[in-house]
């Protein structure tokens, strides 16, 4: 059976959607494109389309594929220096790199031209230079084999030109990782293998829950699977491979039986067998027991620690909105509580044109709003650790706004508060996601836009942007405060149990 390039990044992204778009209840499919999946797919053709406008080359991007792959042949025997869009076929690989590049050997290599950035991990200030990501070499090792089998290849070579028109160079043949020897083009080999079988039906895999669904096509039919099977990866954190692993270590599929499992037997066998649950820890599984417990007989959530805020005039619930695809911030939302008053207030801080000066401006705007409160008299939550991330970036970005100090300092206060961090150490909840909407809609907070997504808000920006629209400008901005608010809504639900728990204590 064919296997293609998407299908490649399809698995690397959910191992399970390679076999569910062949085999899947089609009826349960979403067929209308998810809006942000569709922006991101517009803006990478008009990135490929700026960056081929300045070349040339030749454009095979019309006809059939046979076709195509008939002039793609045909051009590179001629020695054409760029090809666009053309055609590989080569036994069961179909591939459609970008470009195809002509090399002073005659040969040729494949050329993809990303709208991110060319490689991951890049860290200037700790001179890491960044490695290959996953999918893109994935994808690259497909063309290059098709293009080795045709003759037109030798070296395990491909080049990305990434969102800053930068050629990256992918040398396959080299290691994934400083702990990960194995090279780009042996992993090719490995998940082409798995991706097959799956293709074939010479093997079947499940869904599990994660991050990545939401923007999937299969997410409510993936869903109903999960919750119907009672599948473990309806506890949060945890993921395929650990559900996979106590599945096949402890026959395990139900989130209801693993309440009876014995620790201290399960101790014994690891301490005999390494392999034995290899990846899932006792502290893990102990954590997956309570999760199970609490989802299984319904229990309300649970904070451990004694949790104590500070206590301040001003409370700043403060969420950012940014688009990862331009890297570009283009709001700060304040929803501020005033517990002398009693008032409460939404500011914003938006950048109202995708500019540096527009960015700039916003952020400066937030930074004055933080210099005119009382020092030392108010409390700033968050939740994620996106936010400090972000403005660490932004700090070096427009150093004259704010110094490096000052925005460590902002984060280093015990008065900045990363929420999340909190509920992940120290609460529970009868919860598959601990994000912020699953904890505040649990709460019995309810968002006034019928969709809302951090996604969802970049495409409205985008929308936003190119129409001037005052009406989308409101919806990004009530999303944005009701992502404040509800914020408030998780640290006041936190505050009360603890209080519950001091009362049911003393
Ligand atoms: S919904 Fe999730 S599990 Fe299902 S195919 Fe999509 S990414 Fe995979």
């Amino acid at each position: 059976m064919t296997i293609t390039a998407s299908q490649l990044y399809n698995y690397i992204v959910c191992p399970h959607r390679v076999w569910r778009d062949i085999y899947g209840p089609v009826a349960e499919k979403i067929n209308e494109p998810n809006p942000f999946v569709q922006m991101l797919w517009d803006k990478g053709v008009q990135h490929e389309k700026k960056v081929v406008e300045g070349m040339k080359v030749l454009d095979l991007s019309a006809g059939s594929k046979e076709d195509r792959f008939k002039q793609t042949v045909e051009a590179m025997k001629q020695g054409v220096d760029w090809i666009y869009q053309g055609v590989l076929i080569e036994g069961d690989l179909l591939g459609i790199p970008d470009l195809l590049k002509k090399m002073p050997d005659n040969h040729y290599i494949p050329v993809d031209v990303k709208s991110g950035m060319g490689l991951e991990g890049v860290d200037e200030e700790n001179e890491e230079k960044g490695r290959p990501k996953k999918h893109y070499a994935a994808q690259l090792c497909l063309y290059v084999e098709a293009l080795q089998n045709l003759d037109f290849a030798k070296d395990n070579k491909a080049k990305v030109i990434d969102i800053q028109g930068g050629e990256v160079d992918y040398n396959l043949d080299e290691a994934m990782g400083k702990r990960t020897p194995m090279t780009w083009w042996e992993y090719y080999q490995q998940i082409k293998y798995e991706v097959q079988k799956l293709l074939e039906n010479r093997e079947q895999n499940k869904p599990a829950m994660a991050g990545a669904c939401k923007l999937c096509p299969w997410y409510n039919s993936c869903k109903q699977w999960a919750q119907a099977e009672h599948d473990l990866t309806n506890i949060f954190y945890l993921g395929r491979t650990k559900r996979d692993k106590i599945n096949d270590d402890l026959g395990i599929e139900r989130v209801e039986d693993l309440l009876k499992i014995d620790l201290e037997e399960i101790k014994e066998r690891k301490a005999k067998n390494k392999q034995f649950l290899s990846g899932v820890g006792e502290k893990t599984l102990a954590k997956i027991m309570i999760r199970a417990d609490i989802l299984v007989n319904n229990k309300g959530p649970v904070v451990y620690d004694k949790i104590i805020f500070p206590e301040v005039t001003y409370e700043l619930f403060f969420d950012i909105e940014d688009d990862p695809t331009q890297d570009f911030v283009y709001l700060h939302g304040v929803y501020e509580r005033n517990n002398d008053t009693g008032g409460e207030r939404f500011l914003d801080f938006t950048a109202k044109e995708c500019t540096p000066k527009g960015e700039e401006e916003a952020w400066a705007g937030f930074w004055a709003y933080i210099h005119s409160l009382p020092p030392k008299d108010f409390a700033v939550y968050y939740y994620s650790p996106h936010e400090k991330t972000v403005y660490k970036k932004m700090q070096k970005l427009y150093p004259k706004v704010v110094t490096k100090e000052e925005v460590d300092d902002f984060y280093d206060s015990p008065n900045v508060i990363d929420l999340y961090q909190i509920v992940l150490k120290s609460t529970d909840w009868p919860l598959s996601s601990y994000g912020i909407k699953a904890i505040a809609v649990y709460l019995g907070f309810s968002w006034r836009d019928e969709s809302p997504s951090g996604a969802l808000s970049i495409q409205w920006y985008n929308d936003y942007l190119n129409t001037q629209d005052e009406k989308i400008l409101k919806r990004i901005l009530e999303y944005n405060e009701d992502d404040c608010k509800a914020t408030m809504v998780v640290k006041d639900g936190i505050e009360k149990i603890t209080k519950e728990n001091e009362n049911k204590g003393s």
